[in-house]
């Protein structure tokens, strides 16, 4: 199985949302990442990860791998820092 994780935005160029401590979305998305994929590959699976201000060149090397399956990753933020 070949999958594409996709971290959403990208950090210093499209910060995606940003929590109440100034955390964000696109930094988070990036580790969660990281993790999704090593863990894959710890099961045998192929995994291209790909965080891109462009939309085209996520799309690009998704199919330049090839991928069965394609994850995008996001989360949302709250202004409150009271918000779990
Ligand atoms: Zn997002």
């Amino acid at each position: 199985m070949r999958e594409t994780i996709n971290g959403g935005h990208y950090p210093g160029k499209d910060s995606g949302a940003v929590g109440a401590t100034g955390l964000q979305e696109a930094v988070v998305v990036r580790d969660v990442m990281q993790r999704v994929a090593g863990y894959l590959r710890a099961i045998g699976h192929e995994v291209l990860e790909v965080q891109e201000n462009e939309l085209y060149q996520i799309t690009d090397a998704s199919n330049e791998f090839n991928s069965d399956l394609f994850v995008s990753i996001h989360c949302n933020a709250a202004s409150s820092s009271a918000a779990p």
